[in-house]
């Protein structure tokens, strides 16, 4: 049987990896190309848009950003899931904020802009400093401005009218702004949410980014409050949007308070540390969500580390030589800051884990692999 997803990048190719013991088969559409392709190999299928649709069993996607042609098309089959609506909500903060106000879970406080005003209440409504945000677009820390001080007003103020006027295919053109939090820590779940409304939720993974990208996840740490208050926002959100499918949530850790930062309604880059942490990999489990199949285990097997590959043409294979390592490579053209693959790496205790980060940081020049030798330091 046939999965499509939307979209054709290292997403949907781990879901395609994932799907093959399964015996389900992605196809996946680039909506740039406008083609059919394979994920893995990115042969060209002879299949049309209309024919994928047809002949896949469940629709999904691997970002938010479809074009609306698209996206209706794939509803219409009554085969897409997690839904346009949950599609629509992540791809665009004014939503997404509406969502977690109607599902009373709790958010930095923020302020809808569309002109001056809006700016200049915001400056006093929420004070200095703010972060502000493009609705609509944005991904990567891209489409943000950070307002420090009352001498950033004007330049960022050019910046946002310029956003504001231009218009791309997205519109309305609103603009966020939020509260900056003096968060502790970057935490995430990913959960999963079947046909039948069955949840099952990995454990909470805490995450490090630099310059607005993940860099570093570590999953197997959490206290059970922490837990507790992530599942109660997932299953809150989670049944709210009748979802089915991964769901992943960022929060803010504010000295043991979880806010939600944003959610993504797909596989997470937070949650690749599942392929070899749990039993049942959030692509596995997306792809049994969206088939109707029953969810595998969630359940944590070893404390496991994830650390990305930005913009290297390849992962040293001296890190295979670290026991409990797996890399993991999109086959993508390498550019600055893209990401390239990931390498996940498991051990029987945190402090285990903590040598093993210590042991491939050799391997792992700290400019293009943060934070990997103080963490290891840290679990130690
Ligand atoms: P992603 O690639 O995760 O989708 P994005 O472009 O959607 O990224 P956000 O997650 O909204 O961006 O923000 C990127 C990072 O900026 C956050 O992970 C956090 O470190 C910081 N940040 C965002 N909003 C705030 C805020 N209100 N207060 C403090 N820091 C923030
Ligand atoms: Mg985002
Ligand atoms: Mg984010």
């Amino acid at each position: 049987m046939n999965i499509l997803v939307l979209g054709s990048g290292q997403l949907a190719r781990m879901m395609s990896l994932s799907a093959t013991h399964l015996d389900l088969h992605v196809l996946a559409y680039d909506v740039s190309t406008k083609k059919v392709v394979n994920p893995v190999t990115g042969q060209l299928s002879e299949q049309s848009l209309s024919q994928a649709i047809a002949s896949s069993c469940a629709i999904t996607a691997e970002f938010e950003h479809i074009p609306h042609d698209v996206l209706e098309q794939c509803s219409l089959s009554g085969k897409f899931y997690p839904g346009a609506q949950a599609i629509a909500t992540g791809g665009d903060r004014a939503k997404e904020k509406a969502l977690l106000d109607k599902a009373a879970v709790k958010c930095a406080p923020y302020k809808l802009i569309t002109e001056k005003q809006h700016f200049l209440d915001a400056v006093e409504q929420l004070a200095l400093p703010m972060v502000v945000k493009t609705c609509q677009a944005g991904y990567d820390g891209k489409g943000q401005w950070r307002v420090k001080s009352v001498e950033d007003i004007e330049s960022i103020w050019l910046e946002m009218a310029e956003f504001l006027s231009t218009g791309t295919t997205l519109s309305p053109h609103s603009i966020i702004a939020e509260k900056m939090i003096p968060f502790d820590r970057e935490v995430s779940i990913i959960g999963v949410r079947d046909r039948n409304g069955q949840c099952k939720i990995y454990p909470l993974t805490e995450n490090q980014h630099t310059d607005g990208v993940l860099t570093l996840s570590i999953a197997g740490k959490e206290k059970n409050d922490i837990q507790q208050q992530a599942e109660d926002a997932f299953n809150a959100l989670a049944n709210s949007l009748n979802y089915v499918g991964v769901l992943a949530i960022e929060f803010f850790d504010v000295q043991g308070e979880l806010l939600v930062n944003e959610i993504a309604p797909r596989v997470h880059n937070s949650g690749h540390w599942t392929q070899q942490g749990c039993h049942t990999s959030q692509f596995e489990n997306h792809m049994r969500a969206i088939s109707g199949l029953p969810l595998g285990s969630t359940t944590l097997i070893r404390p496991t580390a994830m650390i990305n590959v930005l913009g290297q043409q390849s992962i040293p294979s001296t890190v295979l030589t670290v026991d409990g390592v797996t890399s993991h490579w999109y086959g993508k053209t390498a550019k600055p800051g893209r990401k390239m693959g990931h390498i996940n790496v498991s051990a029987n205790s945190l402090h285990e884990l903590g040598e093993k980060l210590g042991e491939l940081a050799e391997f792992l020049p700290e400019e293009y692999y943060p934070g990997v030798l103080a963490t290891g330091h840290q679990l130690i």
